[in-house]
């Protein structure tokens, strides 16, 4: 046959996800923790890995990981389950609380993921925008879940791509408010220092996302998690891929999360550079830089996009969001090493003297 009967009609509108991944001298467009996990660590990663029986299935649920995860956190293995990154985990939180029918509630600028996947399982989606300052309109947002029809809601805390957390004070009204599961995305807590954890034990709708990808080094590698009430965590295993984390994964991870108190220099590294070069680029006529309590600041300039060029012209990769509903003329600028925050300033500000 050299022909092949259509897929399901709903992917003809579907544009596949694009990080924009370019060859570049400084990537500072994802987000990741610019060092790798320090040697020692990887060492003993791979004296791990090599003792992996590779021609066994690994444990479905990663109960080893699983169980110093909770323990770490006051809890039992059945309020955690891991993902094939915290990618899978917001796709699972789709199949399971979204579907025909149903609706999620999303407040943009937000990660493009939440969006995305809800359309792919046919959910329909309510969206509560963020005021000027992208900070959530905490009144609308309870008002439109106070209609009932909401069956899940994602915020993000730090958000992606706009900075600020979420206050605990709102986040727990909004639990009070609506039955909906809620997930607070806490992809970037680590460089926010604050989590909505205390809330869990008394909010069976909440529910808690994590990742080793930014602070810990693990992009490459694929490990989120999430904390839930057991009931919610059972809903969850009932649409995960049995596999979905595979046995090296979780070898990576356990020595990372055992190790944890490693990184701890390195995320303050971060926070203080996030800070001073937030100080530095307000030192610059014509740029709007957002408050960040994550490992990134989005900034507002006009002629984004041609920055976006010239600096890429000049190895530095950023994130182009100038085009993003909500977001002209907005750059993503993730925070580096030192070196690389110093370069990405003194090329944009060199671009900016040229004009
Ligand atoms: C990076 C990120 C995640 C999780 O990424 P994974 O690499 O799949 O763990 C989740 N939410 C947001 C908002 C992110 O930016």
């Amino acid at each position: 046959m050299d022909t092949v009967r259509s897929s399901q009609p709903r992917l003809a509108n579907i544009v596949p996800y694009d990080p924009k991944y370019l060859p570049a001298d400084e990537y500072l467009s994802a987000n990741e923790n610019p060092r790798n996990v320090p040697e020692a660590l990887r060492q003993e990663i791979s004296e791990e890995i090599s003792a992996v029986a590779l021609n066994r299935y690994p444990d479905p649920l990663g109960n080893e990981l699983r169980d110093m995860i909770a323990q770490a956190n006051g809890l039992t293995r059945d309020w955690v389950i891991l993902g094939n990154g915290g990618d899978e985990l917001l796709f699972n939180i789709a199949l399971a609380w979204g579907g025909p029918g149903r609706t999620m509630l999303n407040v943009p600028p937000a990660f493009s993921v939440y969006e995305a996947n809800a359309y792919l399982t046919g959910t329909d989606v309510v969206n509560v925008a963020r005021t000027d300052t992208f900070d959530v309109d905490e009144d609308a947002v309870i008002n439109r879940v106070s209609q009932g029809d909401i069956d899940y809601v994602i915020l993000t805390s730090p958000n992606n791509p706009t900075g600020k957390v979420i206050s605990e004070d709102f986040v727990e009204r909004l639990l009070e408010a609506t039955d909906a599961l809620v997930m607070i995305d806490e992809a970037y807590s680590e460089f926010s220092r604050c989590t909505v954890l205390p809330l869990l034990k008394k909010h069976k709708n909440l529910v808690i996302l994590h990742t080793f990808s930014k602070a810990y080094s693990l992009a490459g590698v694929r490990l989120g998690y999430i904390f839930a009430h057991p009931e919610v965590i059972t809903e969850f295993i009932k649409v995960r891929q049995p596999y979905s984390v595979d046995a090296v994964s979780q070898a990576i991870a356990c020595v990372v999360y055992r190790n944890r108190a490693v990184f701890e220099q390195e995320i303050d590294e971060i926070i203080a550079e996030r800070d001073l070069l937030l100080e530095r680029l307000r030192s610059l006529d014509g740029v709007e830089a957002f408050d960040s309590d994550a490992n990134f600041v989005l900034v507002r300039l006009e002629g984004a996009d041609e920055i976006w060029q010239k600096l890429y012209d000049k190895g530095v990769l950023v994130r182009d969001f100038s085009h993003a509903p909500m977001l002209e003329n907005c750059l993503r600028v993730s925070i580096g090493t030192p070196e690389e925050n110093r370069i990405f300033f003194d090329t944009l500000k060199e671009i900016l003297q040229q004009r």
